[in-house]
């Protein structure tokens, strides 16, 4: 299965794309998280999306494209895959259409995490992320075990630079009118998530739509 994860800024699909590996023993790729590795390493793509990224601007459709084209042909890719953040635009949904059909991968499911406003807005100011291995918290209600480090390697936590008031407008207005079309082109392939509650109770929202999904 092929599951695509659609929904604002802060929704969850990080930490839910995170659970869905776990669950279903399948990678999962984040478009976001890539290109930030590429920033935080200073390579010559990541100096020219840096400006891109803390704007909360969209990176060119090429440039995510080819990310996801190089990665979904691998072998760890043969029982699905979980596309956190990708894809974002009608003309990366168009290309990853024709990419699956290519590998002869099946065809997409897609989740709509809906949120409302104000709980995204508290859920990124809240939101921490270690910069080694991308883990994410919130210091309200998913803490570390001790105050400033990821449990599981010890990094100093920080605040993503495009979690800052101003930029996340930015990023909801991209969402609204570049990534929103995407769903109505994934009519009848979407499943609406309820992205406001607790963690574990969304994963088993999900869990219970794509099995629901499977025997339809
Ligand atoms: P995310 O981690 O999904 O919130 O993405 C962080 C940032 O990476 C976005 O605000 C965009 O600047 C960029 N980005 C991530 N995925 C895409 C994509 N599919 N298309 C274009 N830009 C993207």
């Amino acid at each position: 299965m092929v599951i695509v994860l659609i929904g604002p800024p802060g929704c969850g699909k990080g930490t839910q794309s995170r659970l869905l590996t776990q669950a279903l023993n399948v990678p999962a790729y984040s478009t976001g998280e890539i290109l930030r590795a590429e920033v935080g390493a200073g390579s010559e793509l990541g100096k020219e999306i840096r400006g891109i990224l803390h704007s909360g601007g969209l990176v060119s459709d090429d440039l995510v494209n080819r990310a996801v084209a190089q990665r979904l042909p691998l072998p760890e890719c043969a029982n699905g895959v979980v596309l956190d953040g990708y894809p974002r635009t009608l003309a990366q949904a168009e290309f990853l259409d024709h990419l699956l059909s290519n590998l002869k991968m099946p065809g997409v499911a897609a989740l709509h995490f809906e949120i409302d406003e104000p709980t995204i807005f508290s859920r990124l100011s809240a939101r921490r992320y270690c910069p080694v291995c991308g883990r994410t918290y919130n210091v309200v209600s998913q803490p570390p075990a001790h105050a400033d480090f990821c449990d599981d390697d010890g990094m100093v936590l920080m605040s993503r630079k495009d979690d800052h008031p101003d930029v996340i407008r930015e990023r909801m207005t991209a969402y609204e009118s570049v990534t929103m079309p995407v769903l109505r082109r994934y009519r009848g392939r979407v499943h609406r998530i309820d992205a406001s509650r607790p963690a574990e109770q969304v994963l088993a929202e999900i869990e219970s739509r794509l099995a629901l999904s499977v025997t339809a």
